[in-house]
């Protein structure tokens, strides 16, 4: 069995489903060579600390706040530096915040951050990430596409689908499941524009899960959570760049 990727970067990856994932990685019998955690304080009392993955010499712990350029650019030449020659082969834009504005209670500022969070903020991290991620496409020494080779991970929600509009009376949620739509628009014009280049992209929605951001009313853990989206990524190929998936692999809806 190979490893997923031989690189893997995740955004806010101090907490939550980020903090997960990158301890499932860490621990995985076939772990990457690679991982960059990658978080608004590394050094922090949310920080790698509370990795607990901290002493894994596979992780390479990075600031990168998501709304910030200087940031983007600064992790983007410390994982430059740590690969030498490689390029990174696999990231997880996971970052996002929520709100729950109401069309009575939000205002355009909340709105803009959220914005800025959700869609700008993964938006920016792919493209200053990509020429490592050409790197890698150009280098794998292989054909089609997956997270083996050069993958863009979005992760999304169901609150997100136009199509489905899970829910909307009891929570209107304006900010965040427009932002989520307007981050799977993102998604798919970048799988359309990267398919040529060798770079897979897909919005994975992680199911409603025990976070902060998911509170412990969710059904699901993380652990398992994290578990579902691993194995959904080691399928990922042609067929499913540009798709919406959740972390059972069943397709949704735009
Ligand atoms: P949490 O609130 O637990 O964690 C959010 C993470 O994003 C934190 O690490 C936070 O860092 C980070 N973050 C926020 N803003 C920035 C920023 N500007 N720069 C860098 N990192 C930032 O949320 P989850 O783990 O639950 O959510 C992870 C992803 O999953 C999100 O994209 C969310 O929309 C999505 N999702 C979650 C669901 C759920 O039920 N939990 C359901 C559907 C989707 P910090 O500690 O510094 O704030």
């Amino acid at each position: 069995m190979a490893a997923l990727a031989r690189s893997v970067l995740v955004t806010g990856s101090n907490r939550g489903i980020g903090l997960e994932l990158v301890r499932q990685l860490a621990a995985s019998p076939w772990p990457p060579q690679h991982i960059f955690a990658t978080c608004r304080h590394p050094e922090g009392p949310r920080g790698k600390v509370s990795v607990g993955a901290g002493s894994s010499p596979l992780c390479f712990f990075a600031l990168a706040d998501i709304v910030n350029l200087p940031s983007i650019r600064g992790a983007v030449r410390a994982v430059g530096s740590h690969l030498k020659d490689q390029g990174l082969n696999l990231l997880i834009n996971n970052a996002g915040i929520s709100s729950h504005a109401t069309l009575r209670s939000l205002d355009s500022q909340e709105m803009l951050s959220v914005f800025a969070t959700n869609v700008v903020g993964p938006l920016q991290v792919a493209k200053e990430f990509l020429p490592l991620l050409e790197k890698a496409a150009k280098d794998a020494g292989k054909e089609g596409l997956s997270c083996s080779r050069a993958a863009v991970i979005n992760v999304s929600t169901k609150l997100g689908s136009i199509g489905l509009c899970l829910g909307v009376l009891e929570a209107p949620m304006y900010p965040y499941r427009a932002s989520k739509a307007a981050q799977n628009m993102v998604t798919r014009c970048m799988a359309a524009e990267l398919q040529d280049k060798g770079i897979l992209c897909t919005a994975i929605h992680p199911g409603w899960v025990k976070t902060n951001m998911g509170t412990q009313k969710a059904p699901l853990t993380v652990e398992r959570s994290v578990r579902g989206i691993l194995a959904v990524l080691a399928s990922l190929s042609q067929d499913t760049s540009g798709a919406f998936l959740d972390w059972e692999g069943n397709s949704l809806p735009w």
